[in-house]
């Protein structure tokens, strides 16, 4: 796996316009090498612009979430009650969890460029009137955590979190726990409650975290990359990231891509950069030339699949995807050509959601692990032509029927295979029943 195959400009962005400058690991991820990249640069004047000025230039650059939602991030930090009007603290929950297959940007950050996330913690922690951050990070990630704990502990150290952070007269603190491998602790009350020390089970909303989160109190979590992007939105102005992309789909962004690209890389580009050109720049192309495409999951396992014909020239930002019927996800652009046995490959997606289903809600817990048996049966062809009817009936049951979006996670990329290669799952079970009757003969 590498971070990019780009030497030199490292791609479309130009160097200058990048806003994680290790990500590449050209130089020191720790204090020193973080100062000297720019980090911690007047962050006391940043803070003490306050809480309306940052939300202020948060929503003016068009930034949106980048853990999956694609929510607006000012807005959401509005959504915080100002000060403690009833005594209750703020808190931001950040979510370090990554463990959406194929998604590996956030562990880059946190190993690269640590300083950018803890640094956005406090920024983003005054727009949200919050005193503290919780950082929860998967437990697979050990050496990722090591690097985060060693850019808390300097950052303390130097006084730029604490008591009077950084020198702004604003009371900080960073903490950093780890999870231990449940998927669905990536999902907002569930990682809550993780943090509690409860079992990690998304809880009913509404109430909703805004009103009361970890330990009852208010309580906002996002994503490490939405985060880590803040301390440099506002030093190079709203104006700067919202240059990048398309309307509504602004700013720079990491994307990871896997699969049967020549060079799997993690890259910075600018949103809305075409999907061609982005793997042709950074992947060297795909494994055996474009003809030899046959589909892509653009956005992480949880959003549908996109075959050849409907994702060559898509855009790769929120409406465009959303527009053919897929998504950004997490922006883990899983590449699969001909060679690929596309029904095997979703079925081993339905396998994960039904391994990590928490149990809770009987469409999720009994669904996913219909879909998953389904789906193997129809790998082999084992299967009567209705029962593809069948199998988008079950997805339809349980999308939008259950607490979480872990449901609707597993239904999309089975409706999205079902989607676009019904041919292919009619094929199997022709040939499968033509075998039997030969045999029986
Ligand atoms: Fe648990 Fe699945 Fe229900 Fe989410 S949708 S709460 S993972 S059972």
């Amino acid at each position: 796996w590498r971070v990019s195959n780009y030497s030199g400009s490292h791609g479309g962005l130009s160097d200058k316009d990048r806003i994680f400058t290790n990500l590449y690991r050209d130089g020191d991820w720790r204090l020193e090498g973080a100062l000297k990249r720019g980090d911690w640069h007047k962050t006391k004047d940043l803070v003490q612009m306050g809480r309306d000025w940052i939300i202020d230039e948060i929503k003016a650059s068009g930034l949106r979430g980048r853990g999956g939602a694609g929510f607006p991030s000012g807005l959401k930090y509005s959504f915080m009650p100002k000060g403690s009007p009833d005594g209750r603290p703020n808190y931001l929950v950040v979510n370090a969890d990554e463990s959406e297959p194929g998604t590996c940007k956030d562990r880059e950050i946190m190993r690269s460029d640590p300083h950018k996330l803890v640094e956005g913690c406090l920024l983003v922690g005054r727009a949200m009137s919050a005193r503290a951050a919780y950082i929860y990070i998967r437990g697979e990630f050990i050496d990722e955590r090591r690097n985060l704990e060693v850019a808390v502990a300097e950052a303390y150290a130097k006084g730029l979190l604490g008591k009077n952070a950084s020198g702004s007269g604003y009371d900080f603190d960073v903490y950093v726990t780890h999870g231990a491998g449940a998927y669905i602790c990536g999902e907002e009350t569930a990682m809550i409650e993780s943090l509690e020390g409860k079992q990690g089970k998304p809880r009913l909303k509404p109430p909703f975290p805004a009103n009361i989160g970890l330990y009852g109190c208010p309580t906002t979590v996002t994503n490490v990359e939405t985060v880590a992007v803040v301390p440099t939105i506002l030093r190079r102005g709203s104006d700067w990231f919202a240059s990048f992309g398309r309307k509504g789909n602004a700013g720079t962004k990491l994307f990871c891509i896997s699969g049967h690209v020549n060079n799997p890389c993690t890259v910075e580009e600018e949103m809305s950069i075409p999907l061609r050109e982005l793997i042709d720049r950074h992947c060297g192309g795909v494994r055996g030339g474009w003809d030899n495409l046959l589909a892509i999951i653009p956005g992480g396992s949880s959003v549908q699949l996109m075959p050849k014909d409907i994702c060559e020239d898509v855009f790769m930002d929120f409406d465009s995807l959303k527009a053919v019927g897929s998504g950004l996800g997490t922006a883990a652009v899983i590449v699969m050509d001909k060679s690929t046995d596309v029904i095997a490959a979703i079925s081993r997606l339905s396998y994960f959601y039904k391994h990590e289903s928490c149990g809770q809600c009987t469409p999720c817990r009994e669904g996913t692990g219909w879909l998953w048996m389904l789906m193997e049966r129809m790998k082999e062809g084992d299967a009567k032509v209705e029962e593809i009817d069948m199998l988008w009936e079950i997805t339809k049951q349980i999308e939008g029927h259950t607490i979480c979006a872990l449901g609707d996670a597993a239904a999309w990329p089975v409706q999205g295979v079902i989607r676009h290669f019904r041919p292919e799952f009619e094929r199997r079970i022709a040939e499968f029943q033509s075998k039997n009757v030969q045999a029986a003969v």
